[in-house]
């Protein structure tokens, strides 16, 4: 057996009833054989896939706090400590009810890779609860966030691991849980990213990972031969990554024509507006079915069936698995040539396989969607230079950096012979830097 294929068991082996971390670890060791096959003595030599696939550290505790009637809830907190190779964990916090440790081990799996094919500093790490902040008053949702960190702000600081958003975790949340920290370790340091402009956040963070998401986009668009303007785009999901992914398209001159949230989608061929979705998604926490209501062109439709909309370019911006198969087959018949991932794992591997036999382009979320986690990294280097760069400043260097991304994916895909496998390419560019700095600190 494979080295590969060894580790691959064993981690199935050792991790039971953890499908997504599974799945993650299978795509990304899958197309690490080349480079593997390679070099595998050195590699098997220092158990150096054992140890990429194991977490250094998790933390897992109780989360007590006290809803508007009076009633004592209980949810569970987890961080995922993954890997501190080329720096301090870092990674998003996760609320939502799904929100378990196979599917945080799986983010913070990818999240080591992610954050390498920055060329930032960042470690790998991820977090949260399956607290469901939909629904609940300012209230609840502070005296979650309070006993939350207090329990976290035990595991991390600005030099250790630095948490910030992902699902359900937003601006609101992110200060909530800054002042705890604050007031429990007396420390006014950027141990969370995405926070508010007021007290160290940075421009550019709220709109990051969609812009980067457009930004690669224009890379692999150009790489084809093409360009965005003209394009018509679907877009998955409602929340900051769609809404900032469809703000970033639409000025460069794409139309977008649809958005969804888990209960459904709305379609609008006029081109979506985005003034209305803001209002009701950013002000009002409301679902997507309410843009039908105020927009007479627009359509809703309750359940799956947004992959059924006929498009150029598709942007699954929503959560994990829900493109799968049938949907890629469904994108592929009514034209869809390039798809690129602003969620983490949004597509199953039996469509990110079909996408790839069948001509279509496309960039897995770990490097399509890292302008998110680099931003934040800007973040991190405002806070230590306790300076504030202009909106222009972060902006520039985010583009710069997916640029780079996609270079680095490019060129790992052409060395190793599979040009155009962005898969592959992430994997490997991503791996690379982590596994080198590995093996020069030894056995850790
Ligand atoms: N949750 C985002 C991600 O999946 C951002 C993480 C961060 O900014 O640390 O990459």
């Amino acid at each position: 057996m494979s080295y590969v294929d060894e580790v691959y068991q064993r981690v199935v082996d050792r991790n039971p009833g953890e499908p997504e971390f599974h799945q993650a670890v299978k795509e990304v060791l899958d197309s690490l054989k080349i480079v593997i096959d390679k070099n595998e003595d050195k590699y098997r030599k220092a158990g150096l896939l054992e140890r990429l696939t194991e977490p250094e550290r998790i933390i897992s505790f109780r989360v007590p706090w006290v809803d508007d009637e009076g009633k004592v809830q209980i949810n569970k907190g987890y961080r995922v400590q993954f890997n501190s190779a080329i720096g301090p964990y870092k990674g998003g916090l996760r609320f939502h009810p799904s929100v378990n440790q196979s599917i945080l081990k799986f983010l913070g799996f990818e999240q080591i890779l992610k954050n390498s094919l920055t060329g930032l500093p960042m470690g790998g790490g991820k977090g949260g609860s399956d607290f469901d902040p939909k629904g609940k008053s300012d209230r609840e949702v502070m005296a979650f966030c309070q006993s939350f960190m207090t329990e976290l702000c035990k595991h991390i600081g600005a030099n250790t691991d630095v948490p910030a958003g992902d699902i359900g975790v937003g601006g609101r949340e992110i200060g909530f849980l800054f002042g705890q920290y604050k007031r429990i370790t007396k420390l006014y340091e950027g141990v969370l990213t995405g926070k508010g402009l007021s007290f160290g956040g940075s421009l550019v963070r709220t709109q990051a990972t969609g812009y980067g998401l457009i930004y690669i986009l224009v890379e692999m668009l150009k790489a084809a031969g093409k360009e965005l303007a003209g394009q018509t785009v679907v877009i998955s999901g409602s929340g900051n990554v769609a809404i900032y992914a469809a703000e970033k398209a639409q000025q460069l001159g794409a139309k977008v024509v649809a958005l969804s949230d888990s209960n459904g989608y709305v379609y609008d061929p006029e081109g979506i507006q985005l003034d209305i979705v803001k209002d009701i998604k950013e002000v009002k926490r409301g679902r997507i079915k309410e843009y039908a209501d105020a927009v007479a062109s627009a359509q809703y439709t309750a359940g799956k069936g947004i992959w059924t909309i006929p498009c150029d370019i598709t942007l699954p911006c929503a959560t994990q698995n829900k493109l799968d198969l049938e949907d890629a087959k469904a994108l592929k018949a009514n034209g869809c040539f390039m798809v690129a991932e602003g969620a983490n794992m949004p597509s199953t591997r039996e469509a990110t396989d079909f996408f790839q036999e069948n001509g279509i382009v496309f960039m897995p979320g770990k490097a399509a969607n890292a302008g998110g986690v680099a931003t934040s990294g800007l973040e991190q280097s405002q806070n230590s230079l306790r300076l504030s760069w202009t909106f222009e400043e972060v902006d520039e260097r985010l583009k710069g950096i997916m640029k780079d991304i996609f270079a680095k994916v490019n060129d790992a895909a052409n060395r190793y012979d599979v040009p155009g496998n962005y898969v592959a390419g992430a994997n490997i560019a991503g791996f690379e830097k982590v596994a080198d700095a590995m093996l020069a600190q030894g056995i850790c």
